[in-house]
């Protein structure tokens, strides 16, 4: 691939903050962006030359936007599956359509991983109530059970503990089919992330450990705190899966680790991802930094990292309520996503503090570092 010149357009489907920062990421490297989201103020059309607000099924819409930029790319993967043939007939579009399709659907995506050798919970679909019975009857209770397309933040899944939970999640999640997964009774979750260029060169950052609030992500280590073997398994395993699917772009891989240092994965994203925003402070090239060197094909320099970190994302009006504490904390570096409206649950922000390579706190020290001055 000829790398794109400076001055060249970059479209990104999605206006949130992952499109933000990966704009910010395209315009150091000389590059402009074209925003495509349906949202009439958006965080990414903030920090963007141009957006098209339209929704993803307007055809018309895409095709204009097409025609004004030089690569697609994406922030957001659920693209209805038309409007991506439509793009990918025109531009390119950075990672393809086979990634994206595998992405959006648990069950292509386990079969997928399964497939290729990669670990994941024992899993079966449920397209209707007698699959239910038997996959209830085939892995041992509790299980989880989720919808196939469109989940995220732990929505569309319940834990089932009971025969009578699986068959009230029958009952309540939709869009159907769901996937039934065996109950993972893990230590931590962890996610890698890499970056792959057309030539398969490859730059994975460092496994980091990643903590939940309300299904939510709430701080991410960076080290996971982890024995190294399990650390570079994981690595190998994102490796893997990406080459496997021919990326160009980035992938996050998500997975479990149980108490003996089992790995399995849980999902894949192809494309920034929150767990992986401690980088933009860490590193000397940041995810999004390595997404826009993926797809316009520059070099991918080494995921290395200069500092280890703890990034914390600030959600809903309770966490940005503490913005002007964050801001005069000394040693928080913030990053806020212009979203004006706090509603529970919404990512508003985040902040991180930077440690000496090798030198990230245990559990007491990091809820230090995460102390706001005036707390
Ligand atoms: P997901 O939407 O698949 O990323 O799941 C959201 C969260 O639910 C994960 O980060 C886990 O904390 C939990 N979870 C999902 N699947 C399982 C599983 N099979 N076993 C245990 N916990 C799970």
């Amino acid at each position: 691939m000829i790398p794109l010149a400076p001055g060249a357009t970059i479209g990104i489907i999605g206006g949130g903050q992952l499109g933000r920062m990966s704009a910010i990421a395209a315009a150091r490297l000389g590059y402009l962006t074209h925003i495509f989201t349906p949202e009439a103020s958006s965080p990414a059309a903030q920090v963007s030359g141009t957006t098209t607000v339209a929704e993803y099924t307007d055809h018309d819409a895409l095709r204009q936007f097409a025609d004004n930029v030089d690569v697609i790319t994406f922030e957001f993967e659920n693209l209805p599956a038309e409007s991506l043939d439509l793009l990918s007939s025109l531009k390119p579009v950075r990672p393809g359509a086979k990634i994206l399709r595998i992405s959006q659907d648990r069950l292509l995506e386990k079969q997928f991983l399964n497939d290729i050798g990669i670990p994941t919970a024992p899993w079966g679909p449920v397209h209707d109530e007698s699959e239910l019975v038997d996959e209830a009857q085939r892995h041992d209770l509790p299980c989880v059970i989720k919808t196939t397309r469109l989940g995220y933040d732990g929505k569309g899944q319940k834990l089932c503990r009971t025969e009578a939970d699986c068959c009230d999640a029958f009952e309540t999640l939709e869009p159907k089919p769901l996937i039934l997964e065996a109950f993972v009774d893990f230590h931590s979750e962890i996610s890698v992330i890499v970056a792959r260029g057309e030539n398969g060169d490859m730059s994975s950052f460092d496994p980091v450990e990643n903590r939940h609030k309300n299904h939510i992500l709430d701080v991410t280590l960076a080290p996971a705190p982890l024995p190294l073997e399990t650390l570079a398994e994981a690595t190998g395993m994102a490796r893997r899966i990406a080459e496997k699917l021919e990326l160009v772009g980035l992938l996050a891989v998500e997975m479990f680790v149980t108490a003996t240092g089992t790995l399995s994965v849980n999902e894949i994203a192809p494309r920034p991802h929150n767990s992986g925003h401690w980088t933009l402070d860490a590193c000397p090239a940041s995810q999004f930094e390595m997404h826009i060197r993926a797809i316009t094909g520059l070099p991918l320099p080494p995921a290395t990292r200069h500092s280890d970190a703890v990034m914390k994302n600030l959600v809903g009006p309770e966490d940005i309520a503490a913005w002007s504490a964050i801001l005069a904390t000394p040693g928080l570096i913030p990053h806020h996503y212009g979203k004006t409206e706090a509603r529970p649950g919404r990512k508003m922000g985040h902040f991180t503090r930077l440690f000496p390579r090798g030198s990230l706190p245990g559990a007491f020290g990091i809820d230090a570092a995460l102390t706001l001055s005036d707390d």
